[in-house]
């Protein structure tokens, strides 16, 4: 066979001789939808490839994108390493000296940032130095003259433009993890990776992505490759709709209710609070019929899953991180399990579903040793695969993160049934440990989110001098319902032990989020500490 490097440039030339006419749709800051072909985002890329070569990007260099979900930065997913440019993506939720220590630790060399954004990048501009800062005017107001319009950056006559010359293992992108343990660390995704990414994310069974499709990515660009849609997407010429800076339930409802999209993904964070919503208001809200929406990045309560079904869609639950580019389960029913009634499929897709293929997966207890797959034994999930990271950005060996045997430690932990389907019970930063047994704060959150007037819930560890830790759960409540906690208490006996029962319940107006739309139970921690 022919010995042909693996590259992203060929999604973008297939996107331009073979799909033409499929569609870009943006949401502009003021609201307006914004339109493309593919043939403009393939003549933009390119445009912007030729652009960045001829002011001087070297090969490897990177360059940094401070974007909402739109064109451009669709755009620079394609033209950045068109020019031999590594994409290196600012997370915008993080605080500006979090922002300035990335930028400086990967040395970006140039970025291209929204004009809604300037005032962000202008609150680290000085812990790291830019040579050249590219301004899309997304807003629609005038670029400063400080800095590079990115409209006439791109606008070069590149139809002779030729790719910088690669091999499969050069870097396309880059993606910092979110650092809730220590410092950030840069994960950096090659052409060779996330073509083997991309092919794998679009099986039949997993997005199944088609020509008929279109596609709502409310995860954002700016972390974790934006789950690979923009590569899915572009690769087979499906239509993208992206929801720029407006993620609330009420706007994400209303660009479906104007795009219809057929397929949409993002964290369990968001599909709760625009459940509410659609409960709420029916009378006003409703999504697509026969709408499938990919759900990951946290715990996917049951309780939701069921739902949705309710509201005529249908959620395949998945888990992956950053280190996985980021996809490593997701949830179908698998040939021997398809003759089950639809009830008994539910506690299957509340899993995090079945290992994607061409990587490995496996359960490791404290020992070491790999755990039975047999529903019961817990242990550490440690993956191995082509689409899985070797080593962090100028960290080349990381013990507390790779296994002697090359494996990626991910600090989740789960247990395997005899079916091939991964349940993650905690995070182990997240596990509560209480008079010598472990409780699964992520079991104890589902069953609170079954209960009828409970909305959100995250369950933390607090210190006990007794039991060492006990679980305390912080629950918001929907609106206009009520519950004590002890009647969330006996809810919860019918699954818990009495042991296991959090002593404390709190009822919050809002649980925070981290970064990427997560219960932030660091900072619960925090506040319920004393
Ligand atoms: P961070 O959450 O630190 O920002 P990532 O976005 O890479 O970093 O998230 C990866 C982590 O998210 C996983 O290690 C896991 O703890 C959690 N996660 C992802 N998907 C799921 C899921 N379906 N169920 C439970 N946890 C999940």
């Amino acid at each position: 066979m022919q010995r042909v490097p693996l590259s992203i440039h060929h999604l973008l030339e297939r996107a331009g001789r073979l799909y033409p006419d499929s569609q870009i749709v943006s949401r502009r800051p003021d609201k307006s939808l914004v339109r493309h072909r593919y043939a403009e985002f393939y003549r933009r890329a390119r445009g912007l490839a030729a652009a960045l070569v001829a002011a001087g990007l070297r090969k490897g260099e990177r360059v940094a994108t401070l974007c909402w979900n739109h064109h451009a930065h669709l755009e620079c997913y394609f033209g950045i390493p068109a020019a031999g440019g590594v994409m290196h993506t600012l997370n915008l939720r993080l605080s500006a000296e979090e922002i300035g220590w990335i930028a400086a630790h990967a040395e970006d060399r140039m970025l291209v940032v929204d004009d809604v954004l300037l005032p962000l990048y202008e609150q680290f501009r000085d812990r790291h130095r830019f040579e050249r800062v590219i301004v899309v005017p997304f807003g629609g107001a005038p670029v400063e003259a400080a800095y590079t319009d990115y409209e006439q950056f791109i606008a070069v006559e590149a139809g002779g433009f030729a790719y910088v010359p690669h091999a499969e293992d050069d870097p396309v992108a880059m993606c910092y993890t979110s650092g809730t343990t220590g410092r950030p660390k840069g994960v950096v995704y090659s052409h060779r990776s996330t073509i083997l990414h991309t092919l794998m994310a679009n099986q039949p069974d997993h997005w199944g992505l088609a020509a008929k499709d279109s596609v709502l990515p409310a995860t954002p660009m700016f972390h974790a490759n934006c789950w690979g849609v923009p590569y899915a997407c572009v690769m087979m010429g499906i239509k993208l709709i992206f929801p720029g800076p407006h993620l609330h339930p009420e706007d994400l409802l209303d660009l479906m209710d104007a795009e219809r999209p057929t397929y949409a993904l993002g964290v369990p964070t968001i599909w709760l609070s625009m459940l509410q919503l659609l409960e709420a208001r029916p009378d006003r809200w409703r999504l697509p019929p026969g709408i499938r929406m990919l759900v990951g990045g946290a715990p996917v309560p049951e309780a939701m899953i069921r739902a949705y079904r309710r509201h005529g869609a249908q959620i395949c639950h998945g888990w992956g991180m950053t280190e996985m580019s980021p996809l490593g389960t997701i949830s179908y029913v698998k040939p021997e399990l398809q003759h089950l009634p639809e009830e008994e499929r539910y506690p299957y897709f509340a899993m995090a579903g079945v290992p994607a293929p061409i990587m490995d997966l496996r359960i490791a207890g404290e020992d070491g040793r790999e755990r039975a797959w047999d529903g019961r034994s817990v242990g550490e999930v440690q993956v191995r695969g082509p689409f899985i990271a070797g080593s962090y950005h100028e960290v080349p060996h990381d013990p507390e993160k790779f296994t002697v045997d090359g494996w990626l430690r991910t600090g989740d932990v789960a247990t395997m049934d005899p079916h091939g389907y991964l349940r993650i019970t905690d995070r182990m930063k997240d596990l509560i440990k209480s008079g010598g047994e472990w409780i699964s704060s992520v079991d104890m959150e589902n069953l609170l989110m079954a209960h009828p007037a409970v909305a959100e819930a995250a369950v933390i560890a607090v210190p006990d001098p007794k039991w060492t830790e006990r679980p305390l759960a912080c629950v918001v409540l929907k609106p206009g319902q009520r519950a004590t906690p002890e009647e969330l208490r006996t809810h919860l006996a019918s699954r818990f032990a009495k042991w296991q029962l959090p002593g404390r319940v709190e009822f919050l107006e809002t649980i925070p989020r981290t970064s990427t739309g997560k219960f932030w139970k660091l900072r619960l921690r925090e506040m319920f500490r004393g």
